[in-house]
Parts: C-alpha cells; structure tokens; sequence
C-alpha cells in the first residue's frame, strides 16, 4: 500500500515538474524521508523477527537434546539397579564380595537418579517470585571441604581457598553451585588431572576459582553454556552425560546472591570457572592462616 502511495506521490510529482521547481523538491524530500523511515521499520522488524525465529529454533533444539538426555540418564540408572538387584536374588550362590559390589553399585545409581531429580526441581522452581534466600556467614573453605568430602567422585581436588574467608550465603543453594562446577570439572577431564580451587581478592571482590585442566570450552560456546539445556555439541554425536541444566542452575544462584559467574581458559589447557562475589558479603576470621 505504502509503496502504491508513494507511487501516486511521484507520478503526479512528475505532472507538476513544470510547475513550482521549491514545491517538488520539497515533497520530493517527504517522500524519501517517509521511504527512508519506512524501510527502516521494516528492516528492525524483519531482524526481530528473524532473531525470534531462531532463538525459537535453538531453543526446541536444546529442549530435543535434553528429552532425549533425561530419558537416557533415567533409563540407565533405572536399568542397571534392577539388574545388579536380580542378580541378587538369583544367584545366591554369589561371594560375599561380589554381593557387597552389587549393592554399592545399585547405592551409586539410586545417588545419580537423586541428583538428577534434585536438579530438574531446583530447575523449574528456580527464578521464581518467592524465591527466599536464608544467608548467614559461612566458613568458605571448611564448606567446601565438606562437599569435597561427601562424595567419593571428587578426586584429586586440591582446596587453596584462604582459610579465614567469611563468605555470606544460603548454603543450601550454595551447595548446589559448587557441586555442579565440580561435578564439569571432574566429567570433563581426566581422572588423573588435578582441580584446583582457589581465590583472590582486590578492592572490590572476591574471587573464587575452579580451575581444571580438561577438554575445556570453545571461545564462542562460553556465554552460551550458562543458557537453559544447553549444552556444547549435539546429542548425538557427545558421548558425556549430562542434561544442560547444572550451569544454567549455577548462574541463576549466583545471579541470587549478587554475584557473577564466568568462563576463561585455563593454561595449557582446560577451563576456570570464576564466581565474582561482592566484598561487602566477605569478612576475614581474626584466626587468619591460608
Ligand atoms: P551438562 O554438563 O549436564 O551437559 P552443564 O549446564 O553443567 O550441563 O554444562 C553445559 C555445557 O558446558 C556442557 O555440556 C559442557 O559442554 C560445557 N562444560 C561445562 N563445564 C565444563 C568444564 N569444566 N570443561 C569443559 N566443558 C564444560
């Protein structure tokens, strides 16, 4: 219609062109600024729109990929524990030891099948309104020593947090931060290749780092890993499990407790994840020793 109009403007423009020369210029110059105007309404419209579309596009994908990684995650524990438990009650010739194997793998798998379930609710409860954070001062370094401790997985993690930090938070969701970047850090590396923790500070925050020496993240992947499902690569052809929920997870405390998180590359290799905290929930205990 638009263009119709401006159609009608310049024909009957050029039946006046013999007329007053000050006049057609002057609609002349409406005319483009009205084009010019419209183009570009058209153009930041079409670019939304296109944007929107593939950020839809992305996101059925990553939802694809976590469907079919949650029915895998759940099978497989699922599967195997019946397994290792029929064997039990089969076979009651078994050794004592091959028994007591059994059953410490079918504690493992019921371990998996709860932290995935923990995770896909903290997921959806998360961001919500009534979301009530309960923080107190905690000791940094003793806290994270008795997540370390809790869990035979995490293996050759050397804690160099500063013994007096005082860091000011709600463990609850604290533990689950520190446990799904220990969790990357321990999935995506060797077990031979050491993780190490580790904090700084200057005027302003406190730093605290989870540095290993894994496949690391590419440059362009290392905003994205922090979005819902995501997760680098396709299901396809990735052989990690895993469900693109514990970073997502992570930032979305973080963010709660008026922090930052980001990637960097680690040297030679790997990946260091860095929780940027706001002084002024940090205090130093008297008894000081790192
Ligand atoms: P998941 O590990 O379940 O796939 P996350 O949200 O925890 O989901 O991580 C998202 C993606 O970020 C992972 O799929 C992985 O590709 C990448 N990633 C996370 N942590 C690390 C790490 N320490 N080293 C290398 N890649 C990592």
């Amino acid at each position: 219609m638009q263009f119709f109009w401006w159609g009608y403007h310049i024909i009957s423009l050029t039946q006046e062109v013999n007329g007053d020369e000050a006049y057609v210029s002057r609609r002349l110059g409406m005319i483009m600024g009205e084009a010019a105007v419209f183009v570009s309404i058209i153009g930041i419209g079409a670019f939304y729109v296109i944007r929107s579309f593939y950020k839809e596009i992305s996101l059925s994908k990553r939802q694809k990929n976590f469907s079919l990684s949650v029915t895998h995650e759940l099978k497989t524990p699922i599967a195997s524990t019946r397994l290792f438990a029929e064997t039990l009650l089969n076979r009651k010739e078994l050794s004592e030891e091959k028994k007591q194997s059994s059953l410490n793998k079918i504690v493992q798998e019921q371990d998996r099948l709860q932290q995935l379930v923990d995770k896909i609710l903290l997921a959806s409860s998360i961001g919500g309104s009534n979301q009530k954070l309960s923080i107190k001062p905690i000791a940094l370094k003793e806290f994270v020593n008795s997540i370390i401790d809790s869990n035979s997985y995490y293996k050759n993690i050397e804690n160099n947090i500063e013994t007096s930090l005082i860091l000011n938070f709600d463990d609850f969701y604290m533990t689950s931060v520190f446990q799904n970047l220990l969790d990357n850090a321990r999935k995506y590396s060797s077990e031979d290749q050491s993780i190490i923790i580790q904090t700084k500070m200057d005027s302003s925050y406190l730093y605290l780092s989870f540095l290993d020496k894994g496949i690391g993240v590419p440059d362009k992947e290392k905003t994205k890993i922090f979005e819902q499902f995501y997760r680098v690569e396709d299901e396809d052809i990735r052989s990690s499990k895993g469900t693109g929920l514990g970073l997502y997870l992570v930032n979305e405390i973080v963010k709660m407790h008026g922090a930052k998180i980001y990637c960097q590359n680690n040297t030679p290799e790997g990946s260091i994840f860095t929780i940027q905290f706001k002084l002024e929930n940090v205090k130093k205990s008297s008894a000081s020793h790192s």
